[in-house]
C-alpha cells in the first residue's frame, strides 16, 4: 500500500507519522516543513509567524509529549494591550481595564459579561449570522466602533465584514483561559522547530509540489499511489477541486515583519492590538514572553493580514519593510532602534470564516482514495489553530486505516 501526503505542515505530519507503520509513505512538500509553523533564524531559532498554544489544545500537547518535549513547554501569563492614538494601554488586571480610559464603565461591564456568557453559547448556531450584527446586537455601536472594527479590520482586512458572528464566539470561548493578571499562554522553550524535527523523523520528504491526477489509481508526478491525503491550501488542488465538487473557500493571507530590535517596544507587553490607522494591526514582542537571553536581541512581530490579491501581499519586501519601520515611528520606536527587519509572508494562512462557512467543512474523504485534511477540516472550525491541524491529521489518518488498511 503506497500512501502521498501532500504538504508537511503540522496535518501532513501527523497524519504521515500515524500511517507510516501500515504503509509505504511518500510526503510532498515544495517549501519549509513545518508549513505555517516553520522557523527562521541565525544563531537561533524563531517561528516566521509568531504562535503560542493553550492549555485545552490537547491533541498538540499530546504530541509535544510524545515527542519528548513536555518539559520544554512553558506556560506563562501573556500581558496584552491596546495602542490608541500612539500610546500603548496594559489591559490584563481588572485595575488596567478600569484605568482604559477609552471606554465607558457600563461598556467595560458589558465586555466582562460578554467574555463570560460566551463561553456558555453554542458559537455554531451563530454561523449564518455576521459577526457585526452580532457585535451591534449585543454589545452596542460603541463597543462595535471603539473595540471591535479595529480588532476585526486587522485580522480580516477588507473581508471583516464577511466573517461570522461564529467565528468570533468560537474565538473567545475556546481561547480565553483568563487569570486575575491575564491570559496564560504556552511556548515550547528555544522554539516549536524542535517539535517540527522530531515529527519529521524517519518520513521520507519530496521536495516538491504535487501535481495530482486521477489516473488508474492515483498519480503524484507520475507516481503511483493508492491512496491520497491532500493536507495543502485547496486552491493547490487546480482544477481537480472542481471535478472533486469541493466548496470555494476564501483564504485570507499573511505578513508578519519580524524585527529585531535594540530595545523593547512595548514594555512588558506580549500582544498589544492596534486601534490606529497602521500598515500593522498587531505587534507581538516575542521577547516581552519568553527570556531575551534564549537570542540576544529583542524580537518584535509586526502582524497584519491581507487577501492573496491584497494591496499590501503585492508590495515587495523592501517596501513593506519600509512601511512598517515608518509606522513604528508613530509608537515611539526609531529606525535606529532597528537592528534589522525580516518580512514573512504566507499566501494562504487561513481560511476567512464568513457567514455560512460550516456548510463548506471539508469531509476527510472526498473521493475512493482521496482524503482532505487541514485548515478547512472540523477540528479547525471556527477557528484554525495547531491544535485543530493535529487533530485533523489524526483524524484523517483513522479515516485512510479503516477504508484500506
Ligand atoms: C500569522 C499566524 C500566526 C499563527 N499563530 C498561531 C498560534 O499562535 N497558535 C496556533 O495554534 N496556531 C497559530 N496559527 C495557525 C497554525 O499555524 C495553523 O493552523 C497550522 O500550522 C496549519 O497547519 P496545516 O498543516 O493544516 O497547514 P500548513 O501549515 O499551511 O501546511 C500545508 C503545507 O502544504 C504545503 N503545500 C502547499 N501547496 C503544496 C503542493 N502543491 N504540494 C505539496 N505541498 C504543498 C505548504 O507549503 C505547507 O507546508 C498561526 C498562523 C499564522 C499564519
Amino acid at each position: 500500500m503506497k500512501i502521498a501526503v501532500v504538504g508537511a505542515g503540522l496535518c501532513g505530519l501527523k497524519a504521515a507519522r500515524e500511517l507510516a507503520e501500515f504503509a509505504e509513505i511518500r510526503v510532498f512538500e515544495p517549501h519549509d516543513v513545518g508549513g505555517l509553523v516553520a522557523s527562521w533564524g541565525e544563531g537561533f531559532s524563531i517561528e516566521k509567524f509568531y504562535h503560542h498554544c493553550f492549555r485545552d489544545d490537547r491533541f498538540l500537547i499530546d504530541e509535544i509529549r510524545n515527542c519528548g518535549l513536555k518539559s520544554k513547554l512553558v506556560w506563562k501569563i501573556a500581558k496584552t494591550g491596546f495602542a490608541v492614538d500612539g500610546r500603548i494601554y496594559p489591559l490584563n488586571t481588572p485595575f488596567e481595564i478600569l484605568r482604559y480610559p477609552y471606554m465607558s464603565l457600563v461598556d467595560k461591564i458589558k465586555l466582562a459579561k460578554f467574555t463570560i456568557k460566551s463561553r456558555r453559547m453554542n458559537y455554531e448556531d451563530f454561523d449564518d449570522v455576521g459577526v457585526i450584527e452580532g457585535i451591534r446586537k449585543e454589545l452596542g455601536e460603541n463597543l462595535l466602533e471603539k473595540f471591535f472594527m479595529p480588532l476585526l479590520r486587522s485580522k480580516f482586512g477588507e473581508n471583516a465584514e464577511e466573517v461570522s458572528y461564529a467565528w468570533l464566539l468560537g474565538r473567545v470561548a475556546i481561547r480565553s483561559n483568563r487569570k486575575f493578571a491575564g491570559e496564560e499562554i504556552g511556548y515550547i522553550r528555544h522554539g516549536f522547530h524542535q517539535l517540527i524535527e522530531k515529527m519529521r523523523e524517519g518520513l521520507d520528504i519530496v521536495r516538491e509540489r504535487a501535481k495530482i491526477k486521477r489516473a488508474k489509481k492515483w498519480d503524484v508526478n507520475g507516481e503511483s499511489f493508492d491512496a491520497v491525503v491532500f493536507t495543502a491550501p485547496l486552491p493547490e488542488l487546480g482544477e481537480l477541486k472542481e471535478r472533486l465538487g469541493l466548496p470555494e473557500i476564501k483564504y485570507q493571507s499573511s505578513i508578519c515583519a519580524l524585527v529585531g530590535a535594540k530595545r523593547s517596544l512595548t514594555d512588558d507587553i506580549y500582544w498589544v492590538n492596534i486601534a490606529d490607522e497602521m500598515s500593522f494591526g498587531a505587534i507581538i514582542e516575542h521577547t516581552n514572553f519568553m527570556p531575551i537571553e534564549d537570542y540576544g536581541i529583542h524580537l518584535i512581530y509586526l502582524a497584519s493580514y491581507s487577501t492573496p490579491e491584497g494591496w499590501l501581499f503585492s508590495m515587495s519586501d523592501d517596501e513593506i519593510a519600509k512601511l512598517f519601520v515608518g509606522d513604528l515611528r508613530k509608537l515611539g520606536m526609531d529606525e535606529k532602534d532597528v537592528r534589522w527587519i525580516r518580512i514573512f509572508r504566507a499566501k494562504y494562512s487561513g481560511p476567512i470564516y464568513e457567514k455560512g462557512y460550516a456548510r463548506k467543512i471539508t469531509p476527510y474523504k472526498v473521493a475512493d482514495g482521496f482524503y482532505i485534511a487541514g485548515m478547512t477540516s472540523k477540528p479547525n472550525y471556527p477557528e484554525r489553530s495547531m491544535n485543530g491541524s493535529i487533530r485533523a491529521g489524526l483524524e484523517v489518518a483513522e479515516e485512510v486505516k479503516k477504508d484500506l488498511l
